[in-house]
């Protein structure tokens, strides 16, 4: 079971989860708990580091941000044996959860509880503290932001759990950010390639590593509400969103939407470099350097040569990069070979995804008609297989992903 900052929020709604955490006991499961810090909470230690020292040592960092969760995760132990429920806290290095020491983005690389799994037979509830890992050289790391979900799913893992419950805000996964389209429909199941394109372009209701790590390894994952009365159906009658394989869901669901879901991202950058030589490693000269920065590329697009054999590069990078990147293209102008660098930060991404699309035409058409109705610009393109992405000026987001919503038939009316 897993709880996000909204639910550890304060003593009362710690309490609202330690009953919710004795009634799964109660049934008799052995159960491990991981616990995120009180909503805020991260943030406001992010902000402490960058006043100390605005180049903060990551490592240090990471001692001071994995606090919140050695906090929440205490305050949930104690909360439990107040109900007189056996609980106790395991941090990170007692677990232990081991990961790389790549401070602030660690990836876990292994969970080996044997103490845990003892202390769980015997009866105790395990609170573990999410986000938060020991390196190779036993220093504290944490797993990049949203990353409880990821330490959930890795607990679920290695405990080889029935199932892992994700316990947040809202009670499922919806065709889109219900907080922003009231139309929003709740998915009863989504595939795990599904959760994965929508987490990766700006879904935040399941952090992308978790839902990767949950593929590889094969997770059952639910996502439901922990904001629910004493007499609402229990977890185990799955009233949340089961992320599943491709095989299950098509045995579950035989009138699936085209589209499963949109997301909008507000978090990149546009940077243009006109008149670039039309030239074999033209692109590398731009792409290399950004990659030796790890300065991630996201969309591409390069026009046909004009006339003098000159192109023009369009590309998008996080916008908490942009400064960065600007620097080290600017550095390089004369060796790529350009002759403007444009960059604009009022733009969004928004993203239609659906397992449907493999098997069906016009589902891009759909797209750019509906935005075009609306005289919403496109600057730029980028599909996979089951997702196709647009670059929109910033301030059209809502109306964008409100009209897509409709133009798929995805609004709750049209689905009663
Ligand atoms: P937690 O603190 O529990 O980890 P998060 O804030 O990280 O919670 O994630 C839950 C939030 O994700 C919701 O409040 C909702 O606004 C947002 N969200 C974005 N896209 C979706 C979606 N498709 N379905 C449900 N929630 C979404
Ligand atoms: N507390 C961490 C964060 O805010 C981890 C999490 O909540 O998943 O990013
Ligand atoms: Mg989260």
């Amino acid at each position: 079971m897993k709880f996000g900052g909204t639910s550890m929020a304060g003593t009362e709604r710690i309490r609202r989860v330690a009953n919710i955490v004795r009634a799964q006991a109660a049934r008799g499961d052995e159960v491990a708990v991981v616990v995120s810090a009180m909503a805020g909470e991260t943030d406001r230690l992010v902000t402490f580091c960058r006043e100390a020292n605005p180049l903060y040592d990551p490592a240090e960092y990471d001692v001071v941000v994995a606090s919140g969760e050695q906090v929440t995760s205490g305050l949930l132990a104690l909360t439990l044996q107040a109900m007189g429920c056996k609980a106790r806290s395991w941090l990170g290095w007692q677990v232990p959860i081991q990961t790389d020491d790549t401070h602030a983005s660690a990836r876990i690389e292994n969970i080996d509880a044997p103490a845990l799994i003892a202390a769980m037979q015997g009866g105790q509830i395990a609170v573990i503290p999410g986000f938060q890992g020991v390196s190779p050289h036993g220093r504290v790391t944490t797993l990049g932001r949203g990353g409880s979900d990821t330490s959930a799913v890795a607990v679920a893992a290695a405990l080889k759990a029935d199932r892992c419950d994700i316990y947040t805000d809202v009670d499922g996964v919806y065709t889109t950010d219900p907080r922003i389209v009231a139309k929003a429909r709740k998915l009863r199941h989504v595939t795990y390639e599904e959760m994965l394109e929508l987490a990766s372009v700006g879904s935040k209701v399941l952090q992308t590593r978790s839902v990767s790590l949950a593929m590889k390894e094969k997770v059952r994952v639910q996502v439901l509400s922990s904001f629910v009365d004493e007499d609402a159906p229990g977890a185990d009658s799955l009233p949340g969103t089961m992320i599943v394989s491709d095989e299950e869901v098509e045995g579950l669901d035989m009138e699936r939407q085209l589209i499963t879901g949109i997301a909008a991202d507000k978090n990149e950058a546009k940077i243009t470099l006109t008149r670039v030589a039309d030239r074999p490693g033209a692109v590398a000269s731009i792409f290399g350097p950004l990659a030796a920065a790890s300065i991630n590329v996201d969309m591409i697009i390069q026009n046909i040569a004009k006339d003098k054999g000159e192109t023009d590069v369009t590309f998008t990078v996080p916008k908490a990069d942009l400064l960065r990147t600007q620097a080290l293209l600017e550095q390089r102008k004369e060796a790529i070979g350009y002759f403007r660098l444009i960059s604009d930060d009022k733009v969004a991404k928004i993203s239609v995804v659906g397992v449907g699309m493999r098997s069906h035409a016009g589902v891009a058409a759909t797209m750019f008609k509906a935005l075009a109705d609306r005289g919403i610009n496109v600057q730029a393109i980028s599909t996979s297989e089951i997702k196709i992405s647009v670059l929109i000026d910033e301030d059209e987001t809502e109306l964008a992903v409100r009209v897509l919503h409709s133009s798929y038939g995805l609004d709750a009316a049209d689905a009663a």
